[in-house]
């Protein structure tokens, strides 16, 4: 099978057996201009692991999965580049259909499960749906670690691998305000 027929497939078209994918998703066959501010040939990126599949159940159509990926970001603390692993769920129903009119259509994403109409024969391309899923997930700030100690706001040191006598000094700075402080009491 090629990778275009992995991926390509119409709803009216769907075996009765529906769909099952296991498999890593190139990120060569993933990445397209949408990850144009990603570096793709960070040695940080990985593939993306998928493991779904798409049923026909009483005229919907559900597609219910999982994926992973390790994808290069930079620490919003201390600006350290790692690896994020990042994973989802997927969980959408597709009907064939009209396109509903606008106001069905915000009444359906107010749910929690994402819900979608497509003209017949209801083409679906999985590496739009798995980039959808891959930006539905991502988070503008993200952190190296929980306990990552971050830069120092005065100085910079990256207080993960250093000391600075910044926070020291801050408190004797106070101090030697309260002194001159003219209390009333
Ligand atoms: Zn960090
Ligand atoms: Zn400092």
């Amino acid at each position: 099978m090629s990778q275009k027929d992995k991926f390509n497939l119409t709803l009216q078209g769907l075996a009765s057996s529906g769909r099952q994918w296991d498999e890593a998703v190139p990120l060569a066959l993933l990445a397209d201009v949408s990850f144009g501010d990603l570096n793709v040939k960070s040695p940080l990126f990985s593939d993306m692991l998928w493991k779904g599949s798409l049923k026909s159940e009483a005229g919907q159509f559900v597609l219910a999965g999982a994926w992973q990926m390790d994808v290069p970001r930079r620490c919003g603390r201390c600006n350290v580049e790692f690896a994020l692993a990042m994973q989802a769920d997927v969980h959408v129903i597709y009907e064939l259909g009209k396109a509903r009119d606008l106001a069905e259509e915000e009444e359906l994403n107010a749910e929690d499960c994402e819900q979608e109409v497509l003209a017949s024969p209801g083409e679906l391309d999985m590496l739009n749906v798995l980039r959808e899923q891959f930006w539905l997930a991502w988070q503008p700030m993200v952190v190296c670690s929980e306990d990552c100690k971050g830069l120092c706001l005065q100085c910079g040191v990256d207080l993960n691998h250093d000391e600075c006598d910044c926070h020291g000094q801050v408190k004797e700075n106070s101090f030697a305000a309260l002194k001159d402080f003219k209390f009333d009491a």
